[in-house]
C-alpha cells in the first residue's frame, strides 16, 4: 500500500577503525518515493548507503526494513530481503554482454507483504523502458562507457525485482549527456512505482528526479524537507550543498 513506510534508519552512527563518521543519522523512506541524501564530499552520504547495507564493521543504531530490524545482519541476507544496492564503483563483467549482465542479476519472483505481486523484471521491460540499453543489448559491457555501465548496473539490480532500490551517485564522474539519460532512467522506475534512496551532491541532478531530501554534513542530518522546499531555501543550499 502507498505511505508505507519500506526503509527506517534509526540514530545511526558509524566509525572507520577510529575514525567517527556518522553522528545519529535518522532517515525513512516510504513506498513509491524516491529520496535524496545530499551533501557535499565526505558528507557521510556512500558510509550511510553501506551501513544500511550491513558493509560497516563498526556501527550502532537501528535500520529496519519493511518492518524487520536488518541492522546486524549479513549484506546478502539484506540484499535478499529485497533491498537492491548499486554502488559507486559501478561494476560490470566486461566480458559478458549487456543481456547477459542482466540475466546474472536475476532473482525470484517477490510477493509484497500485502501478498501482492512485486514487479518482476525481465530484460525485455528494461529495454523497454531504457532504449538506450535496448540498442547495446548484445555489447560486452568492456565496451561501454562509465557512464552506460552505470546504467547497466542499475538495470541489473532492477533484474533483483528489489522493494527498494539504493543508488550511491548516480550522476557522479558521468558525462552530462548520460546525467540526463540517467535522470530519465530514474524517473521512468519512478513512474512504474520503484521506491529509491539515492546520495547525491548535484543539487540539479536532486532535483529533477527526487520528491524529498536530506540534506548530509559532517555525518549529521542538517535538513530535510520536500525537494520544493529544498528548492527555495538558498541559506541550506549555500551552507551545505554544492550548487
Ligand atoms: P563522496 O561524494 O566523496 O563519496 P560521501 O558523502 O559519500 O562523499 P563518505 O564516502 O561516506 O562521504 O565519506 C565520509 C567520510 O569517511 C570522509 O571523511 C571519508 O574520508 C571517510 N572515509 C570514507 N571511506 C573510508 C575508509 N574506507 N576508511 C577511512 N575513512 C573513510
Amino acid at each position: 500500500t502507498a505511505n508505507t513506510t519500506l526503509l527506517r534508519v534509526e540514530d545511526l552512527s558509524a566509525w572507520y577503525g577510529a575514525a567517527h563518521i556518522l553522528f545519529g543519522v535518522s532517515l525513512d523512506v516510504r513506498r513509491g518515493e524516491v529520496v535524496a541524501l545530499m551533501g557535499r564530499n565526505g558528507a557521510g552520504k556512500t558510509t550511510t548507503l553501506k551501513s544500511i547495507m550491513g558493509l560497516m564493521s563498526k556501527w550502532k543504531g537501528k535500520v529496519e526494513f519493511m518492518g524487520q530490524t536488518i541492522s546486524g545482519k549479513q549484506p546478502f541476507e539484506i540484499a535478499r530481503a529485497g533491498l537492491g544496492f548499486v554502488p559507486e564503483d559501478r561494476r560490470v563483467f566486461t566480458d559478458l554482454t549487456v543481456t547477459e549482465n542482466l540475466e546474472v542479476g536475476r532473482q525470484p519472483p517477490r510477493t509484497w507483504p500485502d501478498g501482492s505481486p512485486a514487479h518482476t523484471w525481465k530484460p525485455e521491460d528494461l529495454y523497454t523502458l531504457f532504449p538506450n540499453l535496448g540498442a547495446m543489448q548484445d555489447r560486452p559491457g568492456g565496451q561501454m562507457s562509465g557512464g552506460e555501465q552505470q546504467m547497466l548496473t542499475v538495470a541489473r539490480t532492477m533484474m533483483g525485482n528489489p522493494f527498494l532500490v539504493l543508488l550511491d551517485e548516480p550522476s557522479e564522474g558521468v558525462a552530462p549527456v548520460i546525467v540526463e539519460q540517467m535522470a530519465h532512467m530514474i524517473l521512468a522506475l519512478k513512474e512504474q512505482g520503484v521506491s529509491i534512496l539515492l546520495s547525491e551532491q548535484n543539487v540539479h541532478f536532486a532535483e529533477l528526479v527526487s520528491d524529498r531530501a536530506y540534506v548530509l554534513e559532517k555525518g549529521q542530518i542538517r535538513y530535510t524537507g520536500s525537494m520544493a522546499e529544498l528548492a527555495e531555501n538558498e541559506e541550506v543550499r549555500r551552507a551545505y550543498l554544492t550548487v
